[in-house]
């Protein structure tokens, strides 16, 4: 289907909302807040996409190809159109590429790009050889340092690409992988964070059921981790902003699921999170769900339930669900 058709789709949906859901709505609920409703993408490559026998994006998460770039500016403006913005995560290696115009787009157009670590780094790694592939394979890159020091220069080191190439710093930081309980348990890393200027974290992915193909017992599960995946503060202060169930890795590479089993689930946790007025953190990969969903559908679909819920939801971005914690 032709983008400019599914544009029209999309407006002709918000504005049908617009017109016939707000005098549905009593008092009662328009005092309620609003579900706050936020799309994410992890701007990195993805081992097993396009192809299940490619591996190598393991030692370059930042060398994104032009299909994922293209991918993730045709879902920014997909969901700018439906009046959200896309909130993206950078791998700070894409900013050695010979053009990052794309990106600089996305900054005019309005969208946000938090950071993702230099080298798609794992932060709670306590060994040389468990912080990334790259490193791995080139010890030397990385000898006589401890973790932490690495870790908190891979960090920094996005900030400062992210400075000098997009002239922007970054808005929020998404740690590669998530943790079950987030960084509760490492408050060093908290503080690490704090002290690098971030407000905000999204390190959580709740734990839920999984499976080759979603039967109730899974889609259930996932609607429970969102209970378990709302924003809340760390002791130190941090906020921290989850990652909701279920992510396009957990269904389309761990779960080898199709794409309508993935929307299924999709489409229950929104409905939840606006019959809850909750927060939901969609969290994809244009590498992955690019090759999966290539018309946009899940999107579309996100705003599509989020448009027709009406003044009960709305499109938001994660530095604005962190102001309101
Ligand atoms: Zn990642």
């Amino acid at each position: 289907m032709p983008i400019s058709r599914r544009t029209s789709l999309c407006r002709i949906a918000t504005a049908a909302a617009a017109a016939v859901s707000v005098p549905l709505l009593n008092s009662a609920t328009t005092n309620r807040r609003k579900a706050r409703i936020a799309i994410t993408f992890d701007l990195e490559m993805s081992r097993n996409f396009p192809t299940w026998e490619q591996t190598n994006w393991d030692y370059e998460k930042g060398n994104l190809d032009d299909a994922t770039k293209r991918y993730t500016v045709t879902a920014a403006q997909r969901i700018k159109e439906a009046g959200g913005v896309l909130h993206g995560f950078v791998v700070g290696q894409v900013l050695e590429q010979a053009d990052v115009g794309w990106l600089q787009t996305l900054i005019t157009d309005g969208h946000l790009l938090g950071n993702h670590t230099y080298d798609h780094v794992r932060v709670t790694a306590k060994l040389l050889e468990e912080i990334q592939f790259r490193f791995k394979r080139a010890p030397w890159l990385i000898q006589e340092k401890e973790p932490i020091e690495v870790i908190r220069e891979n960090v920094q080191l996005c900030t400062s690409a992210m400075k000098s190439r997009l002239g922007h710093a970054p808005v929020g930081f998404r740690t590669p992988g998530g943790f079950s309980n987030g960084l509760t348990d490492r408050s060093d890393l908290q503080h690490m964070l704090l002290n690098q200027g971030f407000k905000w974290i999204s390190s959580k992915y709740a734990s839920h059921l999984n499976g080759s193909k979603p039967d109730q017992k899974i889609y259930d599960s996932i609607i429970q981790a969102q209970a378990r995946s709302q924003p809340f503060v760390y002791p130190t202060g941090l906020i921290e902003i989850p990652m909701s169930p279920i992510s396009d890795i957990g269904a389309f590479r761990n779960g080898r699921w199709k794409l309508e089993w993935f929307m299924e689930a999709i489409r229950l946790a929104i409905q939840w999170t606006i019959a809850n007025r909750a927060v939901f953190d969609f969290i994809a990969h244009p590498s992955c769900l690019g090759v999966i969903d290539p018309q946009l559908k899940t999107i579309d679909m996100i705003c599509r339930l989020v448009n027709e819920a009406g003044d009960r939801a709305e499109l938001t971005d994660l530095e604005r669900v962190s102001k309101s914690i």
